[in-house]
């Protein structure tokens, strides 16, 4: 691929990630979907399990309330790793993962 997408900047916006693409197009990411797709070993383990009618919510998530990053770093060229304010942070996302999960905006 010669044309790599890449981001020209990623900003916080209300309770998502706004991002603006080497290609003009800028996509808005909630946190709470980036947070819901987290692409660890962990987490798609977590969703290959059927859903717990009974589960309780772990002391840890009533703490942390909505999702919310409290840092998000680059990895190589291709990805960013986030950590989460509820302690999760093994989530790598790619770029392509980002624009995916990210909703167009004017
Ligand atoms: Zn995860």
């Amino acid at each position: 691929m010669a044309d790599e997408l890449r981001p020209l900047s990623l900003k916080r916006e209300g309770d998502g990630l706004k991002i603006e693409w080497s290609d003009g197009v800028t996509t808005v990411a909630s946190w709470k979907a980036l947070r819901a797709k987290c692409p660890c070993a962990t987490c798609n383990e977590e969703r290959g399990k059927p859903v717990d009618p009974f589960r309780i919510l772990s002391p840890q998530e009533v703490a942390a309330g909505a999702p919310a990053p409290v840092a998000m770093t680059p990895v190589g060229y291709y990805a960013y790793q986030i950590k989460w304010n509820d302690g999760h942070d093994t989530g790598i996302y790619p770029l392509t993962l980002l624009r995916e999960l990210g909703e167009r905006s004017a």
